[in-house]
C-alpha cells in the first residue's frame, strides 16, 4: 500500500484508565508497520486537542460526564468509522460500577466523610465537567460502527482489526477475541 494516502486515526480516552491506549502501543514493532498506512490525528500520542476529519476514531472509556458527551459527539461528527475500544467503552466497564450508587452520595463520601479528611468540600469549580448520574457505554450516546471488547483488547487484536480496516475489509472478530473480562 506504499504511496497511498494514509488513513487518519484519532483516539481518545473518556472515562478510561489509558490501559486500552497502552495496549495499542503493545503491538511493538508492528506499530511501525501501521504507521506506514495511518497517521494519528487527535490522540494522546500527538497531543492534538481537537479532532478534525478522520477515517477512524477509537474511543476508550465510558461516558461519565458532560465533557465526555461533547467529545464523543465531536468524534462521531468527524470520524467516518467509530470504534468502541475496550470493556469500558463497550459496556461501561469498571467506571460503571458506581452506577448502583447515588452520585451525590459518592461525592460526599469521597470529599466530605472519608477517613482522615478535615474541612473538605465537594469541588464546584464551573470549569469542572458535570458528572452524569450514571456511566454509559458509548453506543448509548452515539452510533458505533465496531466494538472491540476486552480489558484491554490485546495489541494483536487491535493490530489485526486496524489492518482489516486499512485494507478495506470488514473486520471479523473470531470467538477468542470476544472476551468480556
Ligand atoms: Fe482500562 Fe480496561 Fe477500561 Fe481499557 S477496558 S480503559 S484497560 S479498565
Amino acid at each position: 500500500m506504499s504511496g497511498e494516502a494514509k488513513l487518519k486515526v484519532a483516539t481518545v480516552s473518556l472515562a478510561g484508565c489509558f490501559g486500552c491506549h497502552m495496549s495499542l502501543l503493545d503491538m511493538d514493532e508492528r506499530l511501525i508497520d501501521l504507521l506506514e498506512h495511518v497517521e494519528f490525528e487527535r490522540s494522546p500520542l500527538t497531543d492534538i486537542k481537537r479532532v478534525g476529519r478522520c477515517d477512524i476514531g477509537l474511543i476508550e472509556g465510558g461516558v461519565c460526564n458532560a465533557e465526555n458527551v461533547q467529545v464523543l459527539r465531536e468524534f462521531r461528527r468527524c470520524c467516518h468509522t467509530l470504534v468502541a475500544l475496550g470493556a469500558c467503552a463497550v459496556n461501561g466497564g469498571l467506571p460503571a460500577q458506581r452506577n448502583h450508587l447515588d452520585v451525590g452520595q459518592c461525592l460526599q463520601a469521597v470529599y466530605l466523610s472519608r477517613q482522615g479528611l478535615a474541612g473538605g468540600r465537594v469541588p464546584d469549580d464551573p470549569e469542572l465537567p458535570l458528572p452524569l448520574d450514571k456511566v454509559h457505554p458509548v453506543h448509548e450516546v452515539v452510533r458505533i460502527d465496531y466494538f472491540l471488547p476486552g480489558c484491554p483488547p490485546s495489541g494483536e487484536l487491535i493490530f489485526t482489526f486496524l489492518s482489516d480496516l486499512i485494507r478495506g475489509r470488514s473486520p471479523r472478530l473470531g470467538h477468542p477475541a470476544l472476551r468480556y473480562d
